[in-house]
């Protein structure tokens, strides 16, 4: 299957699975203005436009640090450092992440160990958590997929019993809530935040940010995003660079005030689908009662989904499949050992899921063309 087969060369699309530029509909002068103060000023790095996006953002998580940096892989870089989870260490994480979130884990020396996410959720369990648990064990991270809070007490249970640390992946659950109404980002010891332009918080490029409520935790996420340097020429910790910009910063604080809205407004169209595709033999992520589910993306489950996929673009429609291959069958990943058949429920995943256009400022009538798409498919 390739994402631009022939058929969908002859169709424009129609339905758009992004729109960057109407983020900025209301409030593009003031922005661009304060980006013309922040160059003239000259301050570019770890900048007061950068304090102030961090103390909002931190708000916005309800943790008491936010400490900007450059993407989502760099914050869980960070992580696993600032907590000392290194060589020989194992950390367990889903086998149905993105890239990023085992590659973090191998980049500071540590052996990603996989877990096979629960079929209905799609998240880590506790009970594979458990099971996967060895003397080695340092480290655990959730992964919020497509927008759904982990249900996190349990899981931080098993943390505080093995003296592990829990890190949430949070890359795409900005302002979600699990059933439970633990708000993403905040029962972890630490959570690792994405800013990239496809997140439901996006800069204009790349970005990211650690968020903690511990003071210990932050001042190391603080010397080790700049060098590892406590003060001038002093270099106590090994550290990389990974500096959120001014730039990104002023974009991010400037969006940060409508995310909430723009959070209500993917989980409205998200009704919307399931409710008007309720007849169709396909299946959703598991909607829990309490949850605030911030649908990143949302994703629909069948096993004709690459014909489905073909059917949906060549009308119109970019939908997208993420992730096709799970963590075990990637080649990056074959040291680790793994097989496939080593984890079923992350392998279906991989071969079923589809994410339809979810996005603020999605129209009525474009979800009504998604739905009518969907309904002419004949190969369910
Ligand atoms: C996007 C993403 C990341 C990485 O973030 P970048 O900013 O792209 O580096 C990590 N984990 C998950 C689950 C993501 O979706």
């Amino acid at each position: 299957m390739t994402e631009s087969n022939d058929a969908q060369k002859k169709v424009s699309v129609i339905v758009d699975r992004y729109d960057y530029p109407s983020q900025f509909d209301c409030n593009l002068d003031r922005i661009v203005d304060q980006i013309r103060h922040a160059l003239l000023d000259g301050e570019y790095v770890l900048s007061k436009q950068v304090a102030r996006f961090e103390a909002s953002f931190a708000k916005f998580v309800g943790v008491k640090h936010a400490l900007g940096v450059n993407s989502g892989t760099d914050a869980l870089i960070l992580a696993l450092m600032a907590c000392g989870v290194g060589r020989d260490a194992e950390v367990i994480i889903p086998a149905n992440t993105f890239y990023a979130t085992a590659a973090a884990v191998c980049f500071v020396g540590a052996r990603p160990v996989l877990v096979d996410p629960d079929p209905k959720s799609f998240l880590m369990t506790a009970a594979s958590v458990r099971a996967a648990i060895s003397e080695n064990t340092r480290a655990i991270i959730p992964v919020h997929l497509y927008g759904k809070v982990c249900q996190m007490s349990e899981l931080r249970a098993i943390a505080d019993d093995i003296n592990a640390v829990l890190i949430e992946d949070s890359a795409q659950a900005h302002g979600g809530v699990s059933p439970d109404g633990e708000p993403a980002g905040t029962i972890g010891d630490i959570s690792c935040f994405s800013f990239h332009p496809s997140k439901n918080l996006a800069a204009a490029g790349d970005a990211g940010a650690v968020c903690t409520s511990s003071d210990a935790i932050a001042e190391k996420v603080r010397w080790q995003r700049a060098l590892g340097q406590r003060g001038p020429n002093v270099h106590d910790v090994l550290g990389i660079n990974s500096k959120l910009d001014a730039i990104q910063a002023i974009i991010l604080d400037a969006k940060l005030p409508r995310l909430a809205a723009w959070n209500v407004e993917r989980a409205n169209i998200a009704k919307s689908y399931r409710e008007a595709l309720a007849d169709l033999p396909v299946s959703f992520q598991k909607a829990d009662d309490n949850e605030r589910h911030v649908y990143h993306l949302f994703q629909i489950r069948t096993r004709h989904r690459d014909e489905l996929f073909n059917h949906l673009t060549s009308n119109g429609i970019d939908a997208v499949i993420r992730y096709p291959d799970p963590i075990h069958l990637q080649e990056a990943f074959a040291m680790l050992g793994y097989v496939r058949g080593d984890f079923p429920v992350a392998e279906d995943l991989a071969r079923e899921l589809l994410a339809l256009p979810i996005r603020p400022g999605l129209t009525a009538k474009s979800v009504e063309h998604v739905v009518r798409v969907m309904n002419n498919f004949s190969g369910y």
